[in-house]
């Protein structure tokens, strides 16, 4: 059939006018169903509106393009002939759903409303066919709702304000003398319709239209309207979604799961997006509808035995009881569940991953409703990667592709230390991984009060919902009462990385009182729980925690990385303890060493306090001697730890304003330490106050002004390299300038660190291995590269201070306006998380080419923050660097980026880069 609109999309009867790959237009629900609907599976027809609709929309003073309304005219009409039913009548109605759909999924963020057709005409039609008045009704009712709530927007803005269509049927229910919705009668539920609209006039001047064209079209417009409500921009802000994608909508036929016991509606995944264990994995309601099972208002069912056995077991349930009230689909709809098995493999087959898909029973009868791309834990995205490659569904380099390198992290999170008792309180569903301990907190604000305190904070929720996303982010865990593992909390605390045990069904929550019951406890707000996520775990008090076991699937999927990444990847350490964890994580080095930080200890601060603050060089030498064999002691540990991989270490950096004691307790205990007057450190601390600590005397300048720090710094450095020769221990250290800008800077002290050298060796005999190279963070030392590379051993690009001097913004106090920058969209990114590739990866590009024309061999990395966030790593390895340089837990992330980058090159130079 020709098409009725170019932007129109008909999807139904074993073909569609749009296919999978065109998520952009088609939001990836449309683009699913299409799909599916060419796959010849059971999806009720429909047609999608396309996202240029949504711009268009925005960009014309919300007016429709032309020709708009007889496409969909014509689309409802093929729908009405695909399924024998008419839009409002009176004997068999047409029903449809109107659904928003991005090109990326934006969950609970965006409206939808059912049911739509239902009029005073054709809910009698309803009754007829369905041969259930009560149902019928229902659904009217529902409806009345939805658009009440959606299109006129009679839905509070705040989730603790009741919802006024609640309150109408909460005074049904008492003059009834019921509990529950479902002990209304139809009769019942025909005057509820009334009264609903009844609030509706007596609110908005508006009734429900009776005509089914005029809803649909109210509809159309409410959902393309939802694109741009608060909820769904601050999602888009932070998950960086471009305000101008818009969202398409789908009108599709219904399809009901609450005519009976013998209809249902579920979701299943194609695999367990928890653990990433092969097999399907869902959670179904039956007789319900629709956002039901995702709503977590009841506590949903299992799609398989198995999962329905463990479940069991994990509630403590007996197999009896579990068989007798919580049947699963496997046992209570098995043909059904062989052909869901069957489409889930397909599905998965079909587009090469794992499926997360919606379906709904409609008289013993299967309907397909969505598919996409699962949304999972690390954990899981880790383990189908791999067995997905071992089941030859993918290759290697697409599995590396699958995962997001940030997810990572996740992994990398700590669990509860199993040498510790715990007194687990209540048990909920394991929904995202980690371990956790924190302050109760029973609303989204006050997690965010706790956390700008500074003290970590559990929400703990009933159910959470998009109203609650900016409390779920600070927080360090969520717990919520009721839902399932696909419920909005699972869901989101999955996809942020968060540990989430839900569906607590123990816990009798009371916000107004601030405070959970559990059994005969009852915990106030403030007071500090433990949660294990992969167990589904609330713990009382707080857990010590330690570090994760790295699975065999883990490391199998790293050593993909490692074969395919160009980049070499080191850390970011500073003690022996640092060194250590770097290694297990795979750091091929040490690409810094910030000798500073080993003062951070107390009991240290002290002795570099001494030496920044001595008047004379007698009394800088004194406190030098303190620090020398200090030093010397984390050298030569670090060193062993290392076993003869490059540790680069870099000589004294110290910001004053970090360094320089602040109160009078520590002009004290400086006074105490050293020996000096304490009025006089007053008053040395005061001449040394810097307005800008950033730009003053640090790194190098330190070094020039005070040659003996960098002299003894030096010799620390090669007595401990003498040491560990002496013991047959390899070690090699890359001795590391800050903050150079000019060569003869370098020049100077590399003399002077090479005489030191010369002194040690000739003590100890023989030659000691060690490079002298520079930190280029200083613009100037990009442009004066080639004179600095011709004697410096290596670079080692120090991005923190060289974004700050780009861009003049200071690294400490810009936070307060950048977030202007940000919300204005002068600045995509925060430039100290994601390195600007237009200004200083400019400048680095320069400084990389001037410096290996000067030296062709020049090694050069990268040592700050960027070194661990995969856009930059990505960057770093298009610019050729040789390493990147991060944070220990940061590593796994920067291999699997490095990885993806080469895998990117390697297809863009081939011209074919695509998913597979
Ligand atoms: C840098 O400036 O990027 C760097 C690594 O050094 P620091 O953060 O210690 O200034
Ligand atoms: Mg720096």
């Amino acid at each position: 059939m020709a098409r009725v609109h170019p932007e129109i999309y008909f999807f139904g009867g074993g073909a569609a006018e749009g296919r999978a790959a065109m998520r952009d237009l088609l939001g990836g629900k449309g683009a699913g169903l299409a799909e599916m609907a060419s796959l010849k599976l059971p999806v009720p027809p429909g047609f999608t509106i396309s996202t240029k609709v949504c711009t268009y929309f925005y960009d014309h003073g919300k007016k429709y393009p032309k020709g708009l309304a007889e496409g969909v005219a014509k689309s409802i009409a093929r729908v009405e002939r695909a399924l024998g039913r008419k839009f409002g009548d009176s004997k068999n109605p047409l029903l449809v759903s109107v659904r928003s759909g991005a090109r990326v999924s934006m969950p609970g963020m965006m409206d939808t409303v059912l049911n739509l057709g239902l009029t005073d005409e054709s809910v009698k039609g309803l009754e007829e066919v369905s041969g259930n008045g009560r149902f019928a009704w229902d659904s009217y009712r529902r409806f009345c709702q939805m658009y009440g709530d959606v299109v006129l927007k009679l839905k509070p803005e705040d989730k603790n304000d009741r919802d006024p269509f609640e309150e109408v049927i909460e005074r049904k229910k008492a003059s009834r003398g019921v509990r529950e919705d479902t002990e209304l009668s139809a009769d019942d539920l025909r005057e509820l319709v009334s009264e609903f609209r009844d609030l509706i006039r007596n609110r908005t001047g508006h009734d429900v239209p009776q005509d089914p064209h005029e809803q649909l079209w109210a509809a159309i417009g409410a959902v393309f309207d939802s694109w741009n409500n608060d909820r769904a921009i601050a999602y888009r802000k932070f998950n960086n979604i471009p305000g101008d994608w818009g969202t398409a909508v789908t009108v599709q036929s219904m399809v009901f799961g609450n005519l009976g016991s013998d209809c249902a509606t579920g979701v299943a995944f194609t695999r367990n997006p928890a653990n990433g264990e092969k097999g399907i994995y869902g959670e179904f309601l039956p007789n319900a509808q629709g956002e039901d099972v995702v709503a977590g208002i009841r506590t949903p069912l299992q799609i398989s035995l198995k999962a329905g056995r463990a479940w069991a077991e994990r509630s403590g349930v007996s197999e009896e009881e579990r068989a007798a009230r919580y049947p699963t689909l496997e046992e209570n709809f098995p043909a059904v569940h062989k052909e869901l098995l069957k489409i889930a493999q397909r599905l998965e087959h079909h587009f090469r991953d794992m499926q997360d898909m919606e379906f709904t029973i409609e008289r013993g009868r299967l309907f397909m409703l969505q598919t996409r791309a699962g949304k999972r834990t690390a954990e899981a995205a880790v383990r189908a990667a791999v067995e997905m490659t071992e089941e030859r569904l993918i290759d290697r380099r697409a599995a590396l592709m699958r995962v997001e390198p940030v997810q990572l992290e996740q992994l990398l999170h700590p669990r509860l230390d199993p040498n510790v008792a715990k007194q687990v309180i209540a048990r909920g569903l394991p929904a995202s991984p980690g371990a956790v301990y924190g302050e109760v907190v029973f609303s989204a604000d006050e997690a965010v009060v706790v956390h700008q305190a500074g003290r970590p904070v559990i929400l703990v929720r009933h159910e959470t919902s998009p109203e609650d996303i900016h409390g779920m982010q600070v927080a360090e865990g969520i717990l919520t009462a009721r839902g399932g593992m696909t419920s909005h909390a699972a869901v989101v605390a999955r996809g942020m990385g968060k540990c989430c045990v839900a569906g607590c069904s123990a816990l009798e929550i009371d916000y107004a009182a601030g405070a959970m019951k559990v059994g005969d406890r009852v915990i106030h707000c403030g007071e500090y729980i433990t949660l294990d996520g992969a167990a589904g775990e609330v713990i009382a008090g707080r857990v010590p925690t330690v570090q994760p076991e790295m699975s065999d699937f883990f490391r199998k999927f790293m050593k993909w990385a490692d074969q395919e990444r160009r980049l070499g990847v080191r850390a970011n350490a500073d003690t022996p303890t640092d060194a250590r964890v770097a290694r297990e994580y795979g750091a091929e080095g040490i690409g810094l060493c910030r000798t500073e930080h080993m003062f951070f200890a107390p009991g240290r601060i002290e002795a570099v306090r001494e030496m920044i603050m001595a008047e004379n060089l007698e009394q800088r030498t004194r406190a030098l001697e303190k620090i020398v064999p200090m030093q010397r002691e984390d050298f030569v540990a670090i060193l062993r730890e290392m076993e003869g991989k490059p540790v680069t270490i870099r000589l004294l950096d110290p910001p004053l304003h970090e360094f320089l004691p602040k109160d009078d307790d520590e002009i004290r205990k400086l006074a105490d330490s050293s020996g000096l007057d304490p009025e006089r450190l007053r008053q040395i601390r005061n001449s040394m106050e810097e307005f800008n600590p950033m730009l003053g005397l640090r790194g190098a300048r330190l070094g020039i002004s005070h040659p003996e720090i960098y002299r003894a710094q030096a010799r620390a450095i090669l007595e401990a390299v003498s040491e560990l020769r002496n013991e047959g221990v390899k070690a090699i250290p890359e001795i590391m300038l800050p903050l150079i800008g000019e060569r003869k800077e370098f020049d100077l002290l590399a003399a002077d660190i090479r005489e030191v050298a010369r002194e040690v060796a000739s003590r100890n005999g023989g030659k000691l291995p060690y490079l002298i190279g520079t930190m280029i963070e200083v613009p100037r030392a990009c442009i004066e590269a080639g004179p600095i590379a011709a004697a410096a051993d290596f670079f080692s690009f120090g991005t923190n201070d060289l974004t700050q001097m780009t861009y003049g913004l200071s690294r400490d106090d810009s936070s307060r306006f950048l977030d202007d920058y940000l919300t204005r969209g002068i600045y995509k990114k925060d430039p100290f998380q994601e390195l600007d590739a237009d200004g200083v990866g400019d400048l680095m590009r320069i400084g990389i080419e001037r410096g290996r024309k000067a030296k062709k061999n020049l090694k050069i990395g990268i040592c700050g923050e960027h070194g661990g966030d995969p856009a930059s790593v990505k960057l770093c390895h298009r610019l050729g660097l040789d390493y990147v340089s991060c944070s220990p837990y940061r590593l796994p992330v920067a291999r699997l980026a490095a990885a993806q980058a080469a895998i990117e090159g390697r297809k863009s130079k081939r011209g074919e880069f695509k998913d597979v």
